[in-house]
């Protein structure tokens, strides 16, 4: 029998480098990750792909999906709504892939609360003069769409002490390797290991009965 995979979210300020460490690891273990795409109210932006980036929505469609549960959570960020989908997350936790969150930290507080076992990783630049020239060195955002992610970042950090742990993205390479093993430490969780365990247990109860006999 298969272990189930992992369930790992992944928060951070915006222009930490979230998505470029995504990215890097996907390409780096792709048979053993999934990531997973949240839907959206935001609109997509330049080169971003329904389905790809997000599943952007109208307004309705969102609260449709709320409506009819099929997000796991969801939150407002900056104005927009975003949600994680349910179906896609547990099928591939139940086929054994490690599914990663990429979300902000009140939908990340959600996931733990209703799936305990879950994985909080917490992502952060070396310093906040470093997250302010990455954010600005994207080119991808407005000044005043900037400076509220900067604004909105120091109230993030008050939140990182909840998580399990904090990864500093300085070198990238590095960074992905960390992350990497911090997830895959997870498996050896005894939580997480039932089959190894019922199965050691029969063996050594086997070899007791015989070793009395
Ligand atoms: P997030 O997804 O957290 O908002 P991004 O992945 O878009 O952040 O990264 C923000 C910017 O910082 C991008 O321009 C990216 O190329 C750059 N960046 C990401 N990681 C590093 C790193 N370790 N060192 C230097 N620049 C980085
Ligand atoms: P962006 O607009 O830069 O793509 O994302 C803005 C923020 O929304 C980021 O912090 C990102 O992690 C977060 N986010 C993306 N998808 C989800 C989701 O499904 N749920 C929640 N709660 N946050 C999300």
């Amino acid at each position: 029998m298969s272990e189930k995979g992992i369930l790992a979210v992944v928060s951070g300020f915006s222009g930490a480098g979230k998505g470029t460490l995504m990215k890097a690891l996907l390409e780096r273990y792709k048979e053993q990750y999934a990531l997973s795409i949240s839907a959206t109210t935001r609109k997509p932006r330049e080169g971003e792909e329904h389905g790809r980036e997000y599943f952007f929505l109208t307004e309705e469609a969102f609260c449709r999906m709320i409506d009819e549960d099929d997000l796991i959570e969801h939150a407002c960020y900056v104005g927009n709504y975003y949600g994680t989908p349910k179906q896609y997350v547990f099928d591939q936790m139940a086929a054994g892939r490690d599914v990663i969150l990429e979300i902000e930290i009140q939908g990340a507080l959600k996931v733990k609360e209703k799936l305990p076992e879950t994985l909080l990783l917490f992502v952060t630049p070396p310093s906040a003069g470093e997250l302010e020239s990455r954010l600005r060195g994207r080119g991808t955002e407005t000044e005043a769409v900037i400076r509220e992610r900067l604004k909105r970042a120091s109230e993030e950090a008050a939140y990182m002490e909840r998580y399990d742990y904090l990864l500093i993205n300085d070198n990238l390479d590095a960074c992905v390797e960390e992350m990497h093993r911090l997830i895959q430490s997870q498996h050896r969780r005894t939580s997480q290991s039932q089959a190894f365990i019922g199965q050691m247990k029969e063996e050594l109860k086997a070899m007791r009965e015989s070793l009395e006999s």
